[in-house]
């Protein structure tokens, strides 16, 4: 397998990327993104999506699958962990999960006494992984930090604050970890029990990289733990070997597909770094367009990659296919409910097994045949949904229609399809 990683680098152009290689190894933006023009985050401040956030937020128990006080009670708990340990804003607590303080107690008494632990950087990089992994990552990865992907300013939903960002001096290295979500809670999107979980990966980044920032600040150096706020996640994710960029506009990795959240950990610990490893899943992306096809709302492109975004959440400048974020959030707001139906039927998010690891060796080495793929994934009715009550009952996963499981309460806007933000 090492081997095919090589020749496929060297077939595509890109051996050397990362160490000792171009860097960084992808185009990025010029200038830094501002979190407050974050789609969800412009939900406070911006009249544009104002109502959008206050009907998403706006609890309303339907009689119907996936919309009841039994799916929404899920859901919330699901998010527990981030919502109401997560930030000090939240909490009141510099205890708070994603707190940028060290910790009083044993942790603090490790970082505060006897000298930093020094090792060669490729073994702590091995330390440092197999910790991630023991606090419940899934994938593990590490990579420098271009300025470009650190926010140029936070703002808190919380307080409306908004300030100026710069992460601690020297933390110019991230921990970037993946979270696989549960294929069978997922598969129900756009409901409830897919938003719970999606609310479970939430609940695992902050706990993980709690628990990871604590670690290293016992081995006596700076850590900072995040979940989505301070810095992109997408293109660190990449550069630390975890994936590649795709139409939907969220991370795809080889194992999960895009079924994934994401969190990092900022340092100043000395580390090997990984190199971002294309295995051709932006590729299939040119021909695939299913999630664009199944997108409710139209926010996924059809068309081809740009350098430009539909608005100010979008991180302008490097080519690729921009997600309508607004259009999005509009869904999310008409669903009383997040989506991850474009995360549903990618043909990478796949349960393992023999068969699906043969297709994702042929879309690395055989390009020509992904439109062959593309074909026999429909065919096969992967695309189609879980129904919820099959998700609490039946293990054999009967599968039915997106018309079946959405509970808009108006009607979706037809519109061309257009694109937009994020990373
Ligand atoms: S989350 Fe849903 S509405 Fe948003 S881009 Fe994906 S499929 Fe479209
Ligand atoms: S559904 Fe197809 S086009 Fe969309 S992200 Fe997945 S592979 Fe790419």
């Amino acid at each position: 397998m090492r081997l095919a990683r090589v020749l496929r680098r060297a077939l595509k152009g890109g051996a050397g990327h990362g160490e000792g290689g171009r860097w960084p190894p992808f185009p990025v933006a010029h200038g830094r993104f501002d979190q407050k023009n974050e789609v969800f985050k412009r939900g406070h401040w911006d009249p544009e999506i104002i109502p959008h956030s206050e009907r998403f937020h706006e609890l309303v128990y339907r009689d119907r699958p996936g919309y009841t006080k039994l799916e929404y009670s899920l859901q919330a708990a699901s998010w527990n962990m981030e919502d109401a340990f997560g930030y000090e804003e939240a909490t009141g607590s510099p205890l708070a999960l994603y707190s940028w303080t060290p910790q009083e107690g044993q942790p603090q008494h490790c970082a505060s006494t006897g000298p930093p632990v020094r090792e060669a950087p490729e073994r702590m990089s091995r330390v440092i992984k197999k910790a991630a992994r023991l606090y419940g990552a899934d994938l593990v990865g590490i990579t420098r930090v271009h300025d470009s992907w650190v926010y140029s300013h936070s703002y808190s939903k919380f307080s409306g604050t908004h300030s100026p960002l710069e992460l601690p001096e020297g933390c110019d290295t991230a921990v970037v970890m993946a979270f696989a979500m549960d294929f069978d809670a997922l598969h129900t999107s756009p409901t409830a029990v897919a938003g719970a979980g999606t609310g479970v990966g939430y609940s695992r980044m902050a706990f993980t990289a709690n628990l990871l920032a604590t670690f290293i600040r016992g081995l006596g150096y700076k850590a900072v733990p995040c979940g989505n706020d301070t810095a992109l996640s997408i293109p660190l994710a990449m550069s630390a070997g975890l994936g590649e960029m795709s139409r939907m506009g969220l991370l795809i990795t080889e194992k999960y597909g895009p079924r994934v959240r994401l969190c990092k950990v900022f340092t100043n610990l000395p580390l090997a770094t990984d190199s971002y490893h294309p295995f051709g899943a932006t590729e299939f992306c040119l021909v695939c367009k299913t999630c664009a096809r199944h997108c409710p709302s139209q926010a996924i492109t059809d068309g081809g990659m740009t350098t430009e975004g539909p608005d100010l959440s979008s991180h302008h400048g490097p080519m690729k296919w921009y997600v309508d974020g607004v259009r999005c959030y509009a869904y999310w707001a008409r669903n009383r409910m997040d989506c991850s139906v474009c995360i549903r039927v990618c043909p990478f998010n796949k349960e393992e097994g023999r068969l699906h690891d043969a297709v994702r060796a042929a879309v690395r080495w055989m390009p020509a045949l992904d439109p062959l793929i593309v074909r026999g994934d429909r065919a096969l009715g992967y695309e189609r949904a879980l129904r919820v009550r099959d998700y609490w009952e039946d293990p054999s996963r009967p599968v039915c229609s997106d018309a079946d499981l959405t509970s808009e309460e108006t009607e979706t806007p037809k519109a061309a399809p257009k694109s937009a933000a994020s990373f």
